[in-house]
């Protein structure tokens, strides 16, 4: 027996009542905020991830599906959506767009992590990307996007943390003070962050590992860091933040997991999360990136949301989402003559706009009805022999049990009247 590849999930029809919500919720915010989607390829050149989320991380060393195709091409799963975009950007000459360009996508993701509740080898990312303006107030505005985003999908308990990680400039010597204090608990911390200590002491506070938290806790803070720009950037940003009334907590061991992030980061976790998959969105400024990839130095921010945590928080959560619409009208029917009479009539009630249910086979009349019992249709349309004789149809009101003779060509009429 085949089964889905381990890290993936099939998404059976029970569960899209969660995922068309979400993706509903998601293109009306974006209406709102003035976000255009856009779609990326699946795969992409294996260095343009490389080279913008860092040769250093964990992505990049250890997560993403690379393979050669028959031409010798290096191509890349999609590991995240922001690198592509940002290519696009530059490809497309998007620079010449009024400033900044809003964009959304909404993309599987692909990434060789040890697959667990919340993580999986497969997943799927709602992201929105704001390129070419610099200002803290575009900040303020994404992440009270996310934070509204979360709030109409009806989720509570939401926290909001927030940091800078500061810029080129102020970033080398906050390093080296990390180096420092990280070097003096170097025994203590796991393997990975051992590594990390010479290469890239930033990832030792995004470490999960409960060795390594208790001296996350105590590192020196980025924030005592800052050069001028990257802290009046993030004063004006908190100022904002107040304005728009957004409850968030400054988080000194937030840092994000790729190396293009500059100035503000930020994640959003509702309650009762463990810390493992706690996290349903997260986000930040990228001032570098699209410079990095060839493009006019473009400052730019986003966020990205997991899709499946989000439906693992609405279950968690009770959240009631709109049901999936069931059919309208299901026909049943008695014997080859009245099979004809049933499709010829299903497919007329379509045309004209009514979901309809019917089942082949030689199904009896009362397996039949039973049927359109449990799949909760409001109206049955009955046709045995004596209907097909007499060119009138049964109308049956499922709800009530009571029922009316019309003719066959009143079908639609009646209907569409009586049926939602
Ligand atoms: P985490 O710290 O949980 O590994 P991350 O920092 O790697 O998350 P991002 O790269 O910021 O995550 O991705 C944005 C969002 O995508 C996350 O906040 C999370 O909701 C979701 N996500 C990330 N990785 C996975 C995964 N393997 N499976 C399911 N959802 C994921
Ligand atoms: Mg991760």
């Amino acid at each position: 027996m085949y089964q889905a590849p381990r890290g993936t999930s099939d998404i059976l029809p029970g569960e899209q009542v969660y995922w068309g919500y979400i993706r509903q919720k998601a293109s009306a915010i974006c209406a709102l905020y003035g976000y255009q989607r856009i779609d990326t390829p699946t795969f992409e050149d294996a260095r343009l991830f490389e080279r913008s989320i860092g040769e250093e991380t964990d992505i990049v060393e250890k997560e993403m599906y690379t393979f050669e195709d028959r031409s010798g091409d290096r191509l890349t799963l999609r590991p995240e959506g922001t690198a592509s975009v940002c290519r696009a950007y530059v490809e497309h000459g998007m620079h010449t767009l009024p400033q900044p360009v809003r964009l959304y996508y909404d993309a599987a993701i692909f990434r060789y992590e040890r697959p667990q509740a919340g993580r999986y080898r497969q997943h799927h990312q709602f992201g929105v990307e704001a390129l070419g303006d610099g200002d803290p107030a575009l900040d303020a505005e994404v992440i009270e996007m996310a934070w509204q985003f979360y709030v109409n999908l009806g989720l509570r308990g939401l926290s909001l943390n927030l940091n800078s990680i500061g810029c080129n400039s102020c970033r080398p010597a906050y390093l080296d003070s990390l180096r420092d204090y990280y070097s003096q608990h170097r025994e203590s911390l796991c393997p990975d962050c051992k590594r990390r200590l010479s290469r890239n002491p930033l990832r030792i506070l995004d470490c999960k590992k409960p060795s390594c938290i208790p001296f996350s806790e105590r590192a020196p803070r980025s924030i005592d860091y800052l050069c001028r720009e990257c802290a009046e950037h993030f004063d004006r940003l908190e100022r904002y933040l107040v304005l728009l009334n957004l409850p968030y907590v400054v988080n000194h061991s937030l840092v994000r997991g790729l190396d293009y992030y500059t100035k503000t980061v930020f994640e959003i976790a509702p309650e009762g999360e463990i810390a493992a998959q706690a996290t349903i969105g997260a986000g930040g400024r990228y001032d570098d990136l699209i410079e990095q990839l060839g493009g006019k130095p473009t400052p730019a921010i986003g966020f990205a949301t997991g899709i499946e945590r989000l439906v693992r928080n609405l279950k968690k959560q009770k959240v009631a989402v709109p049901a999936n619409p069931s059919h309208a009208v299901f026909i049943a029917y008695l014997g080859q003559d009245a099979k004809d009479v049933a499709m010829k009539l299903a497919s007329h009630l379509r045309n004209s706009g009514l979901s309809v249910a019917l089942t082949f086979g030689d199904r009896s009349l009362k397996a039949q009805l039973k049927q359109a019992n449990s799949t909760g249709v409001q109206r049955a349309v009955i046709i045995g022999d004596d209907e097909v004789r007499s060119g009138a149809v049964m109308l049956r009101d499922m709800d009530k049990g009571e029922q009316e003779m019309i003719p066959l060509d009143k079908v639609a009429e009646v209907l569409s009247q009586v049926v939602a």
